[in-house]
Formats: C-alpha cells, sequence, structure tokens
C-alpha cells in the first residue's frame, strides 16, 4: 500500500515514516525543501527507504502543491503544522499555514479517488481550551472542543491555529465525503529522529539548561512512538472514527523536575516555580486511544528517552 505522510520531516512524522516502512508501506513524504539534508537525511537513513520512500516537494499555502503527492494514495497523514508559541505576525506564521494547509491537502485527497482515509495530526490544544476550569476531577475527553473566541482573547495563537484547522477539516470532510480519522495527542516527547530542536523537545530541554524556575503548567504528555503509532492504527483499524486524545500522563512542571532529579541527580535543575501556587491538574480520557491498542509507555520512560536522546544529538 502507498501513503503520504506531509511534513515528514518533523519529530513525529519521522517516527511515523520509519514505522510505516517497517510496516511494508511505500511512503510519499512531503517535505518543503527536498534538498535540505537536515530534513531529508534521517528519512533516507530509514531501513526499507532506499526502496519504499519517495520524497515530494510541497508547501502548505500552494495551492496544489500536494496534488503529486497525494493522487495514487491509499491513505494520507496529515502532519505538517507549524509548531511554536512565539510570533509576532499569528495569522501568517501559524492560523494560514494550519488552516489553509489543512484545506490545501484536504483537497487534493479529495481530487485522488485512490484515497481511501485521511489521518489528521490535530492536537489536544484543539480539545481542552475553552475556559472551562481545569482541574483534578474534570476528565477531558473527545467531545470536548477548544473555544475559538476564548482562544482569541488570551491570545493562545498555536491553540488558536490547530483549533480552527480541525474544525475546518471536520466540515470539509463531511461536504465532500472523505473518511475522516483525527489524532489529538498532548505535549509530544520522547527520543528525537530529526537532527533539529521540536518545540515539545524544547520543553524538557529548557528545564535541563540552567534555569532558576519553571514554568507555572500542567500539561499533559505522550511519547512520540505512541502517537505515530495511534496515526496507524487509526488508519489500519476500519471501525476507527471520530477523534483520539493521546495523552500518558497530565503532569505539572514541578512533577517533571522532579522526575530529572531523580535520573540525573548531578544535574542543577531548576529550584522552583514562577508562581507560588501551582496551577492544578486534571485528567484526559485515554479510553479512547486504548481501543486503538495503545500501550502507554510509563512517563518517566517518556522523559528519560527525551534527555537521553537531547544529549545524544548534542543538542545541550
Ligand atoms: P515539527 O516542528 O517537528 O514538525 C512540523 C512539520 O510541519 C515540519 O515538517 C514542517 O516542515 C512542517 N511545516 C510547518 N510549516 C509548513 C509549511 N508552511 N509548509 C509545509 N510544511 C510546513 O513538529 P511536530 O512533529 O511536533 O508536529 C507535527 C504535528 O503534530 C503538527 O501538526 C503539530 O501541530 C502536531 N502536534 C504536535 C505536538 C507536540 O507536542 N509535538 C502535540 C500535538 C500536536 P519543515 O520541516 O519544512 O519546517
Amino acid at each position: 500500500k502507498t501513503v503520504c505522510v506531509t511534513g515528514a520531516s518533523g519529530f513525529i512524522a519521522s517516527w511515523l515514516v520509519k514505522f510505516l516502512l517497517q510496516r511494508g508501506y511505500t511512503v510519499r513524504a512531503s517535505v518543503r525543501d527536498p534538498s535540505d539534508p537536515k530534513k531529508t537525511h534521517h528519512l533516507l537513513a530509514l531501513e526499507g527507504a532506499k526502496e519504499r520512500l519517495h520524497l515530494f516537494k510541497a508547501s502548505l499555502l500552494e495551492e496544489g502543491s500536494f496534488d503529486a503527492a497525494i493522487d495514487g494514495c491509499d491513505g494520507v497523514f496529515h502532519t505538517a503544522s507549524p509548531f511554536f508559541f512565539a510570533t509576532n505576525d499569528p495569522e501568517a506564521e501559524l492560523i494560514a499555514p494550519a488552516l489553509k494547509g489543512t484545506l490545501n491537502v484536504l483537497e487534493s485527497c479529495a481530487k485522488a479517488s485512490s484515497v481511501k482515509r485521511v489521518v489528521l495530526t490535530s492536537s489536544v490544544a484543539s480539545v481542552a481550551m475553552n475556559g472551562r476550569p481545569l482541574t483534578p476531577e474534570v476528565v477531558v475527553d473527545e467531545t470536548w472542543w477548544s473555544d475559538i473566541e476564548f482562544c482569541r482573547k488570551i491570545q493562545a495563537w498555536y491553540v488558536l491555529s490547530k483549533t480552527l484547522a480541525e474544525d475546518a477539516a471536520w466540515k470539509f470532510a463531511k461536504e465532500k465525503g472523505i473518511d475522516l480519522v483525527v489524532i489529538n495527542p498532548a505535549m509530544v516527547i520522547g527520543p528525537l529522529l530529526q537532527p533539529t530542536l521540536n518545540t515539545s523537545a524544547e520543553a524538557i530541554l529548557n528545564l535541563m539548561n540552567g534555569a532558576e524556575t519553571y514554568p507555572n503548567g500542567s500539561v499533559g504528555w505522550v511519547n512520540v512512538k505512541s502517537v505515530a503509532n495511534a496515526h496507524i492504527q487509526a488508519f489500519e483499524i476500519p471501525s476507527a472514527s471520530g477523534r483520539y486524545c493521546m495523552v500518558e500522563e497530565v503532569a505539572h512542571y514541578a512533577d517533571i523536575v522532579e522526575i530529572l532529579g531523580k535520573l540525573y541527580p548531578s544535574h542543577k535543575l531548576p529550584e522552583k516555580c514562577v508562581d507560588e501556587k501551582l496551577m492544578p491538574k486534571y485528567q484526559v480520557s485515554q479510553e479512547k486511544a486504548k481501543s486503538l491498542g495503545i500501550d502507554f509507555i510509563p512517563f518517566e520512560q517518556s522523559i528519560k528517552e527525551t534527555v537521553d536522546s537531547l544529549k545524544e544529538k548534542n543538542l545541550f
């Protein structure tokens, strides 16, 4: 079978490509710049790549850009989307590539009669941010949606970009009769295959970089290997449908610092939170993700894999 992975050089997508090749798929990998070895070398080195990996140049904002990569594929995994927080131009840097890019990719899928299912990488960002208080007794699940007005009000531009993109994807898929399944991961950590740093691994790196304080945030975390597997399961299991939250554990940065202290006792770690009162934790349902056969990796192991990989890649 032939599948397309958009944004193939990214953190999550690289693992997805690796697992797809391992499972015998022919993979069409879209990248923005196929001539940049930092974006392609690690993909071309994967087992099976020589025989079954094909690179395609495509950009989210260019209409028709994905046609060639997608036409003839049985399935499409749309992972490409900008993931960073600091921006002076949220519309151009985050919202347009996420929203227009998703519609652009889905347009190519609608044109290609070969495509049986599309799996979209959305985020818990599209699920949990709606102003409802997140406290220990609250269980966030796939019925939740982030609130667009609330995101604008608090200037959560990345969250807004993912929410708008997923919402538009569901509407477009319904209109065109596309079989869409969505994966909604929390902050993704674990070993890096790509040589460069990505935003979610950076959140862990920042704690190891000698800062005095850690952020006041309770966030869901999940291993990149579970997320990549969930994408494949969502494609392969005929009855998979709707959204799938992927959270192995909700943890406060204080918990992560404690784990890091146990794992790397001689390392200098931040000593206190930026605020006095720690943000409460909450729960995210694993029920749907488990129905895909996902066995979540223990959180401590995911933290260790992240740090060991950052060290190995000389990223700190
Ligand atoms: P990376 O930054 O590693 O990957 C992002 C990918 O998107 C890159 O391949 C990048 O291409 C591509 N991309 C960005 N802008 C454009 C554009 N204008 N045109 C074409 N490609 C573009 O991030 P992740 O692997 O972490 O993220 C992958 C997906 O997962 C995203 O959709 C993200 O929102 C989602 N996600 C990530 C989470 C996380 O914690 N990591 C959590 C939940 C969801 P290039 O390499 O050329 O820059």
